[in-house]
């Protein structure tokens, strides 16, 4: 069997050992720690976001996030629709609506005029939105500008899902940092990892105190356990954080290769007119977490399927652009404002073997399938 060639995973740099190392020594063995304190601090430091928490997912991050909003049962929350559903199941935890909006075709992330219109309806509806999701896909960064311009309008806090984006910039200001919150995810997939990780990120001291205070169970200040609040155990470990410590020393390296990828398979597959890239607009910068592709051709034997089968059959993973929200199961009775964007991405988008760890070998592979491919 053929060396598997993966989508993306898990590139340590080498000093990743020595924190954990570390807690072992001191028996740090545990959900705080030196490396927890230290793994913040790079997180604020890289990010530029005055304060950080190190939590258990991303997910959990969102989940803070709504919480400390006060969204409850029955209130409404703006999700983007175009997203991995850990963005939107948050909002079900806290027994809240998702209102999904659709996307627009520079970023293919939340489209600011449908973002408007879903507002200015929803409260035609009677029911202000306690909170807007958008989501830097695969890296590449929302319109964030005009997203906050419009939720300082109607004052609806932000919670920015920068899972995928860690590394990428609107302007030099990082993803993440526009919003109320931010969300970094580390699962093993993402751009750097520890294992399994998130992070909520804010300027707000008060909002990152109180994320760490809900986070290892909400204990009151006493002697005894008193608890006033529900809390969650969502606190990263000492372990997990010496990772990221690790890795946020060549966080700017895996960028700089990520990004390498991409223009590796754009200049080769330069000269085939059904597959186009995802340009960066204007002062946006991609950490190209995963390098996409989209192939309009679908009526063809030349479409995302028939690319997604050939790369399968040598044993090289891709996977089809996320299938929209207002699309899935569970999510079919939400309210939905859409332009059909998303809808078309899915249907014709393919990401490509995107990883750190990729040899030019691999990527010359990746190529050659593709050209191999007759139609
Ligand atoms: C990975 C991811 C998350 C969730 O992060 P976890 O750490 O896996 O919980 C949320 N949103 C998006 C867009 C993601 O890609």
């Amino acid at each position: 069997m053929k060396n598997r060639i993966w989508l993306s995973s898990p590139h340590m740099g080498g000093t990743e050992q020595k924190y954990v190392n570390e807690a072992f020594e001191t028996n740090w063995i545990a959900p705080l720690g030196p490396n927890v304190d230290g793994f913040e601090g790079d997180l604020c430091h890289y990010t530029g976001s005055k304060y950080a928490a190190a939590l258990s997912s991303g997910t959990g991050a969102i989940h803070l996030a709504l919480v400390m909003l006060g969204v409850e049962p029955g209130d409404e929350v703006i999700c983007q629709s175009m997203t991995f559903a850990a963005s939107a199941n948050p909002i079900a935890y806290v027994g809240a609506t998702p209102i999904f909006v659709d996307s627009e075709r520079d970023t293919w992330n939340m489209c600011p005029d449908l973002l408007r219109e879903c507002i200015v309806d929803r409260l035609a509806k009677g029911k202000k939105p306690k909170a807007i999701i958008p989501v830097h896909l695969y890296g590449m960064p929302a319109k964030m500008i005009e997203i906050m311009e419009i939720a300082n309008e109607f004052e609806i806090p932000v919670i920015e899902d920068a899972a995928e984006a860690l590394g990428s910039n609107i302007e030099g200001k990082k993803m993440g940092t526009f919003g109320l919150f931010g969300i970094l995810s580390f699962n093993g997939n993402k751009i750097i990892t520890t294992s399994g990780g998130g992070a909520l990120i804010s300027d707000s001291e008060e909002y990152i105190n109180e994320a760490r205070f809900l986070a290892t169970q909400a204990r009151d200040k006493a002697h005894h356990y008193e608890h006033s609040k529900i809390g969650y155990n969502y606190r990263m470990s000492n372990i997990c954080a010496g990772i990221g410590r690790g890795q946020m020393e060549v966080l700017n390296d895996r960028v700089e290769k990520r990004r390498s990828n991409f223009e590796y398979y754009r200049k080769s597959l330069a000269g085939n007119e059904n597959i186009s890239f995802l340009e960066e607009p204007k002062e946006f910068y991609s950490n190209r977490w995963l390098s996409t592709i989209y192939v309009d051709r679908s009526d063809s034997n030349f479409s995302k399927k028939d690319i997604y089968t050939s790369l399968l059959l040598e044993n090289i993973e891709s996977r089809p652009l996320w299938k929209p929200m207002h699309l899935q199961p569970v999510f079919k009775d939400a309210p939905y404002y859409g332009n059909g964007v998303s809808e078309d991405l899915f249907k014709n988008g393919l990401c490509l073997p995107s990883g750190s760890n990729l040899e030019d070998t691999d990527l010359f592979k990746v190529i050659e399938v593709i050209k191999s491919i007759n139609y």
